[in-house]
């Protein structure tokens, strides 16, 4: 099983237009993956988190997006702790 570590997201503007929300995550190697890829490697054991300003947050899988009636599915989101640096919906765009 392997660790992988997200520095930067991707955001897209959701169909219905109310919001933006994570279309995927780029790694510390500078590697592109979906939020649907990202599911399915935590699915199949591996380990996803983020890393920010020092800190560091282990990345989750939910049903849908949390916005609202939003039904883009699945979504992804970092357990919640003490700081909102390492936050997913928190890091750079890129
Ligand atoms: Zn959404």
């Amino acid at each position: 099983m392997s660790t992988f570590t997200v520095t930067k997201v991707r955001k897209e503007t959701a169909s219905s237009g109310t919001h933006r929300h994570i279309e995927g995550v780029i790694t510390s190697a500078g590697v592109h993956y979906t939020r649907q890829e990202v599911v399915t490697s935590i699915e199949a054991g591996n380990t996803w988190q983020t890393s920010a300003g020092g800190y560091s947050a282990t990345i989750k899988t939910v049903s849908y997006c949390p916005n609202g009636t939003c039904l883009a599915k699945p979504y992804i989101e970092t357990v919640p702790d003490n700081t909102k640096a390492d936050n997913l919906e928190n890091l750079t765009e890129g």
